[in-house]
């Protein structure tokens, strides 16, 4: 059967017929616009061999696009009420595959290994749930699993921060996890009006291009983050003050390796650029 589920009332009765209610909890916002999810899917740039990893199928509006360009789409879906309405509305493609589980519990690289071993290239593709936002990216980012882009729907203000380069008045600790495992850009705004239930905010589709390697050179990947996170804790805050009631490093070595860095002992963790952050980690070993 080939629901259009973008209509209103096409959902509804999919939704009623199966008991479902919108669960706040798990960030369930529909896509009913019906341009969003094939642009979304086109943008990605799949082809045959390429295999998709989707983060919350809902009644799979935006699966069913994925489906239609890629080899191969795998959907994790936490909530269990969906998976009769993910059956009757994608029964019909051979190529997708529902995964039964919660996002942050999985063994991401052991499941991609597993799905997409057939592969040429991977990639993420969501709506995401946005209570998650930041740790998906992260767990993402730093899961070893093997992913070529990370195309993602977003609340605009968490689009702004991801996309930022670090030394900027957008920038936090998540946007350096970015620059340094890839390069993010802005594809297109997307208003509240094209969701169901309609959000109290507007979003945004963002992608993440990552690099083969890193695109910066540091010795250890936790000493620089946690340096990283304790600067952006108290983001109004000094850097010299957050981080060193963060992580107990005393002012004076803070201060010293600041001077030698050129910067002032005021300045404040959004003024310092991923370069800045690289060579002051260093110093502080
Ligand atoms: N892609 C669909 C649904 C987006 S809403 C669309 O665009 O219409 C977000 C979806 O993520 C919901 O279906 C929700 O149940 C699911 N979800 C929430 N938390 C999750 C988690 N931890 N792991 C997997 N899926 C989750």
């Amino acid at each position: 059967m080939d629901y259009n589920l973008c209509d209103i009332n096409t959902v509804d009765r999919l939704l009623k017929k199966n008991g479902f209610r919108f669960s706040k909890a798990l960030g369930q916002n529909f896509l009913i616009d019906d341009e969003v999810c094939p642009k979304m899917a086109e943008m990605l740039g799949c082809d045959e061999n390429t295999g998709v990893l989707e983060i919350g199928a809902g009644i799979g509006v935006l699966t069913k696009e994925l489906c239609r360009v890629a080899g191969k789409v795998v959907s994790v879906e936490l909530d269990s009420r969906l998976y009769p309405v993910l059956e009757e509305t994608l029964g019909d493609f051979d190529n997708f595959e529902l995964v039964e589980g919660d996002i942050m519990k999985l063994d991401l690289a052991q499941l991609m290994d597993e799905k997409f071993s057939g592969c040429s290239s991977v990639k993420v593709c969501a709506n995401l749930p946005y209570y998650i936002t930041s740790p998906v990216i992260m767990l993402l980012l730093e899961s070893n699993a093997k992913i070529d882009e990370i195309e993602v729907m977003v609340q605009k203000e968490a689009a702004e921060r991801l996309t930022a380069k670090l030394g900027t008045r957008e920038a936090g600790a998540v946007s350096a996890a970015v620059q340094y495992a890839g390069e993010a850009e802005l594809l297109f705004n997307v208003g509240r009006e094209s969701f169901m239930p309609s959000p109290k905010v507007d979003s945004a589709v963002i992608k993440i291009t990552l690099s083969k390697a890193p695109n910066y050179k540091i010795d250890s990947e936790k000493e620089f983050f946690a340096l990283v996170r304790a600067a952006f804790a108290q983001r109004r805050k000094t850097l010299i003050n957050s981080v060193s009631s963060t992580l107990k490093i005393p002012k004076g070595r803070l201060d010293t390796a600041l001077y030698e860095l050129g910067l002032d002992s005021s300045v404040r963790a959004e003024e310092l650029t991923m370069e800045d952050f690289v060579k002051l980690c260093a110093l502080l070993k």
